[in-house]
């Protein structure tokens, strides 16, 4: 039977309707609801909940494409001098404002993975710094990667257990016993949605005369994050997610001010170079922040991202971590009321404190779940193997309706078997 999403079956819609009259109350007297008006909304069926993988587009940011169409064919090279040249810390200084840093101790520019890799190689080979790595498994398989790479045998994996809480003792004794390390992890885990206490594992490592590198990617615009409070010395993030900055826009790293003369970057391009127009035959680190430069920066894609950045600065991260919480609240109550009896299970935190902005669901069918969801009802959520189906809540856009007629959908998707036909599909990107 083909279900559109406009006609889910009506008896599991009827069992639900006393939380639509709650969704609709609680989007009325939402005072961020504006701002979903900001975004590119081509099609009012489709609900989105993958804000945490893929920001949705920003209308500004059409704009900007339009302009950057005309600086590039107009002004040429000329727009180097015209405000490309300061935007990788333009968009920093902005970026730091968000996060507790300080203007001059972010900077934009390449991948997360990459600015990972400079940032924890400039720890390790620092004089008298750290030199083993401790981290977990439930940070960014990308992250593992990179960390991976300074040596499998320089590296303490703990275990996590994925959608457990966080592995806090087990991280504490790794801490103790491979004084000095580098402890290097993700604040809110892409899995779980589980988030760290950054300022107490800072603190713990410090007092083993280690270094914390913390990533930030699922947090930054939707958690608080207080670099500068809990005293962090470098951290990584990206801009695509809840920034909304565009497919592959550019990540950003932080290094605390008073570490930056100290660290050098492991790759040595013309950007980090102290006046690089000099076009001096050897290198010399620009001092500041913009020493951990490389190349030159991608300028289409990094000021496509700026809109997104200012969009969160005018919510305020507070008001966005409000509404955050009881959107995944209200998703949480949904799952108690009707989804556990489809036999999922609930992989994220239930105390909110602990909670990102992504609520995971897990089922032994999640694959196919997912596959329906996406091409039968028009929701689209994402599938990370083997078993969790992650809900992603971006609160300048998704309302409180979009959450409830997404569980509708899902609930549509046990009831009528829709996810059978996917039980032996395997999407290469999910
Ligand atoms: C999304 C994400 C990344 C992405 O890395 P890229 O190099 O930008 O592809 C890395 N780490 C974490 C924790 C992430 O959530």
């Amino acid at each position: 039977m083909e279900v559109s999403p406009r006609s889910p079956v009506p008896s599991v819609r009827r069992s639900m309707d006393r939380f639509l009259d709650e969704a609709r109350a609680l989007d009325s007297s939402d005072p961020l609801a504006f701002f979903r008006d900001r975004f590119v909304i081509d099609d009012p069926d489709l609900i989105y909940l993958d804000g945490n993988s893929l920001g949705r587009m920003p209308r500004a940011a059409v704009e900007v494409l339009d302009r950057l169409k005309s600086e590039w064919g107009t002004r040429l090279v000329r727009g180097w001098a015209e405000g490309w040249y300061d935007l990788p810390a333009r968009l920093g200084s902005k970026i730091a404002t968000l996060i507790g840093a300080r203007a001059d101790e972010v900077i934009v520019c390449d991948s997360t993975s990459v600015n990972l890799y400079k940032l924890a190689s400039a720890a390790l080979a620092l004089n008298g710094g750290p030199k083993r790595i401790v981290t977990d498994d439930s940070n960014f398989p990308s992250d593992l990667y990179v960390l991976e790479s300074f040596g499998a045998d320089r590296m303490t994996l703990i275990e996590s257990g994925q959608y457990d809480s966080p592995p806090l003792d087990d991280l504490r004794r790794a801490v103790r016993q491979t004084s000095p390390c580098l402890l290097a992890l993700s604040h809110t885990a892409f899995k779980s949605g589980g988030v760290y206490p950054m300022a107490d594992l800072t603190r713990e490592v410090q007092e083993h005369k280690g270094m914390a590198l913390w990533d930030i990617s699922h947090s930054i615009g939707v958690v608080p994050v207080d670099l500068g409070g809990s005293g962090v010395e470098l951290a990584v993030g990206c801009t695509y997610k809840y920034l909304n900055g565009g497919p592959g826009a550019p990540a950003f790293l932080f290094v605390r001010k008073d570490m930056q003369e100290a660290l050098d970057s492991p790759i040595h391009g013309w950007f980090g170079r102290h006046r690089p127009f000099d076009f001096e035959t050897s290198y010399q680190p620009a001092h500041g922040i913009g020493r951990f430069l490389a190349g030159t920066p991608p300028i289409l894609s990094m000021a496509v991202a700026e809109p997104g950045i200012d969009m969160v600065l005018d919510a305020g991260v507070p008001n966005l971590r409000e509404k955050s919480l009881a959107q995944t609240e209200f998703l949480i109550r949904l799952y108690d009321a009707f989804l556990e009896r489809h036999g999922f299970a609930l992989g994220s935190p239930r105390e909110p404190q602990s909670r990102g902005s992504h609520v995971t669901f897990r089922h032994n069918l999640a694959l196919a779940i997912d596959q329906a969801l996406i091409h039968r009802v028009s929701v689209i959520p994402d599938f990370r193997t083997p078993d969790a189906i992650r809900f992603g809540i971006s609160p300048l856009y998704t309302s409180f309706a979009d959450i409830y007629e997404a569980v509708v959908r899902l609930c549509t998707v046990m009831t009528e078997g829709l996810y059978r036909p996917y039980l032996d599909s395997a999407p290469t990107v999910t």
